[in-house]
């Protein structure tokens, strides 16, 4: 194949506009904050089951502290019962039962209060323990919240990169022979699909030609498209080939 050399200079500039193009493409389609976004989503599930467990444990004990005042209230009805009692009794007998059982009421009241005081210990540590987690879960959200951000920026950044890469790059191929160009692209969809010749080294894949290609190259005419020998680019000879 044949084209002149200005066309083949021509195929770097597409080159470098392919990299560019793959390079934002891929950008948008996978930021680099994707990874840890994801990690994020998984942890925070993480923390709000581990927060559903915590707020059931305290619900629990609220319960079982309202069970209990409600027992400290049925004794404080008795004890006033009792002493109303006391109070209008002049029985001996009588007297000496709701003394015996109102010395049992303090003794059951002091008791209940001793565990409410107790279950009101645990219903403060079961407070810290979720507002623990709801901190980190909130702090979660909020290093995702950022992370998103900062991904939607970076996705927004590479499709401006890609479509203008891409226009310009439609710009360049249209002052490209066709012939070319059908070459360039076939090669291009296996890998690098030009590449410049520099210190005997193609820089579609940054090999050293060794010194047979090398003589054979310097023998091709300006207008003969060669190839590398090692990646099969299409090898663009200019001045800083140095041949
Ligand atoms: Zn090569």
């Amino acid at each position: 194949m044949n084209a002149s050399p200005a066309d083949q200079r021509r195929l770097l500039d597409l080159a470098d506009l392919d990299v560019r193009i793959r390079q934002a493409d891929q950008m948008r389609k996978s930021p680099p904050q994707g990874a840890r976004v994801q990690e994020l989503l998984a942890r925070r599930q993480q923390l709000s089951q581990e927060l559903t467990v915590r707020l059931g444990a305290r619900d629990d004990l609220r319960t079982e502290i309202s069970r209990l005042e409600s027992d400290v209230s049925v004794v404080d009805a008795r004890i006033a019962r009792d002493q109303q009692r006391l109070a209008g009794s002049s029985n001996t007998k009588e007297v000496a039962g709701f003394e015996s059982e109102l010395t049992s009421l303090a003794k059951r009241k002091s008791d209940l209060e001793d565990v409410e005081l107790e279950l009101m210990d645990r219903l403060e540590q079961a407070d810290t323990a979720v507002a623990e987690q709801e901190a980190l879960i909130a702090a979660t959200n909020a290093e995702g919240a950022e992370l998103s951000a900062e991904a939607k920026r970076v996705v927004a950044e590479a499709t401006a990169s890609f479509e203008q890469a891409t226009r310009d790059r439609g710009a360049v191929a249209a002052g490209i022979d066709a012939a070319l160009l059908a070459m360039y692209d076939r090669v291009a969809a296996r890998g690098v699909g030009a590449g410049l010749l520099q210190r005997n080294t193609c820089e579609g894949c940054r090999m050293v030609l060794s010194g047979t290609d090398m003589n054979a190259i310097r023998q091709a005419k300006p207008d003969a498209v060669v190839t590398c020998p090692e990646c099969g680019c299409i090898l663009v000879r200019t001045e800083e080939s140095g041949l």
